[in-house]
């Protein structure tokens, strides 16, 4: 049984999905109008593990993620390069898209928000019909006085959230904690018709029309990362309660930041790294693993030293794997019913890899398995039990997998140029000419190959960065 921490209740629960067997679910996604950084690489990467595990454990997951395709940022930023807002969206979401790909993202649904304006305005129509949202010169503004428990999320009475966020001063609003839904059109932006005049919607609406036109009225899980909680999710889920009247969200995540001595990185404070400059650095992979080696409700303090041994500790993993496959490769492996227990022993790893998975997605503690796993069957490969290596090898990858981590190892066929020159320098080295030896060593190693002398033969890997 899976418990996951909600934000809402402020507890770990069980979880239970709304329907059998299925999860809705909706993470909120970034306003394209730059490239991404790793901070907001944390939510991919945590979320889209988390998918991977419930459909791991064999729930149908429908998982949205949108694209803020209309902001002041956007806008500023066209302005400026006196280009149109829709031309800095599309081009920061083909960005983006692309670093999904490099860090393994699952493939999911991402809506815009420009592409939901009619829902955004029935939404809005209704809220006002229902008089929990009122228009004064053509803004709309959500009451807050109206809405159930405002600020049951935040965990906060209101005052506290005002003094503590930047809420805009503005002489119509009714409450000071009251939001625009809708705003009106001003010189240089784009705009959009609607009941109230031409303008454009507030952001607190785009996830609430998705969420309904997508997954439905009440859905399983909703995240993003924790600077969300007030006011974003705290006005996502008034207008969503106030219009259909039921419970909007199930169980709510939130992930921790990612800090740079000891402040949120964030394009605003400059003290950010995009995802393509630490993936080229060090790896995707790395960078992966380096978010899910923490918890995804602690903090974390980004260091190049962390992505260095994050890069390390995914070396052990493949090393294991390659010398799996090297065994496999050489046809040294024997069939060995008796030591079936060794595979139990793996089933124990596996078990373990769920127990802390089940608490709470605790990553952290998975890797920790990983690696005694891999300790586990680096000892036991010594026994070459065909059973024991395949099923270990299995397992490894199955759990690597619910990470999201999906090795580029060497390739399993060899280049037959490749293979020439490894029978070649065995052959020179059988007749002791080891400058011949040398010789095709070094063409290897100048195509990218690197050779090692063992007992069982030769091995060879890809250089690696
Ligand atoms: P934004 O485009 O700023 O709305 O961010 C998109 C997503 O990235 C949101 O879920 C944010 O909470 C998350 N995010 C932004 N900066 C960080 C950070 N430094 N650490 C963790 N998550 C972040
Ligand atoms: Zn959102």
């Amino acid at each position: 049984m899976i418990k996951i921490y909600n934000t809402l209740t402020r507890k770990k629960e069980s979880f239970e999905s709304i329907e059998k067997n299925k999860v809705l679910m909706y993470v909120c996604g970034p306003t394209v109008y730059d490239y991404l950084h790793i901070g907001n690489a944390r939510p991919y990467v945590v979320f889209d593990t988390v998918r991977r595990y419930l459909e791991y454990l064999g729930y149908e997951v429908k998982y949205v993620q949108n694209f803020t395709d209309i902001d002041d940022k956007i806008i500023n930023r066209a302005n400026n390069e006196n280009k149109n807002y829709a031309e800095i969206a599309e081009k920061f979401i083909a960005e983006a898209l692309k670093d999904e790909k490099n860090l393994n993202i699952k493939e999911t649904l991402h809506p815009r928000a420009t592409l939901v304006l009619d829902e955004m305005i029935d939404l809005i129509s209704g809220l006002i019909e229902k008089d929990f949202a009122y228009e004064i010169d053509g803004t709309v503004y959500f009451d807050t006085s109206k809405a159930k428990n405002y600020g049951k999320l935040a965990n906060k009475n209101i005052e506290d959230l005002i003094s503590g966020n930047r809420i805009v001063e503005d002489k119509n609003k009714k409450n000071p904690s009251d939001f625009v839904l809708w705003k009106p059109y001003k010189p240089g932006e784009p705009k959009w018709n609607s009941p109230w005049g031409f303008g454009r919607p507030g952001w607190h609406t785009e996830c609430c029309a998705m969420v309904k036109k997508y997954l439905g009225d009440t859905i399983d899980i909703h995240a993003g990362g924790e600077d969300l909680i007030f006011p974003h999710h705290e006005n996502e889920i008034a207008q969503s309660e106030a219009y259909t009247g039921k419970k909007f969200v199930n169980y709510w995540m939130h992930n921790g930041f990612i800090n740079v001595n000891s402040e949120k990185m964030s394009k605003s404070k400059n003290n950010f790294f995009t995802i393509r400059e630490i993936g080229k650095k060090f790896s995707y992979e790395a960078l992966r693993f380096f978010i899910l080696s923490v918890h995804y409700r602690s903090p974390i303090n980004f260091s190049d030293e962390q992505l260095e041994s994050a890069k390390v500790a995914l070396e052990r993993i493949k090393t294991c794997l390659e010398n799996i496959n090297f065994l496999l490769e050489k046809n040294s492996l024997k069939s060995n019913d008796s030591e079936s227990d060794l595979c139990d022993k793996c089933d124990d790893y596996v078990k373990l890899f769920k127990e802390n998975m089940n608490d709470d997605f605790n990553t952290a503690g998975a890797i920790g398995v990983i690696f005694d796993f891999v300790k586990f069957i680096n000892i036991n490969l010594e026994n070459k039990n065909l059973e024991f290596v395949l099923y270990a090898k299995k397992k490894l990858l199955e759990l690597c997998g619910v990470l999201g981590l999906e090795f580029d190892l060497r390739k399993n066929d060899l280049d037959s140029e490749i293979k020439d020159l490894i029978d070649q320098r065995d052959l020179a080295k059988k007749n002791k000419d080891w400058i011949s030896a040398d010789r095709i060593r070094n063409k290897l190693f100048d195509m990218g190959i690197v050779l090692e002398d063992t007992k069982n033969g030769t091995r060879w890997f890809y250089k690696r960065k």
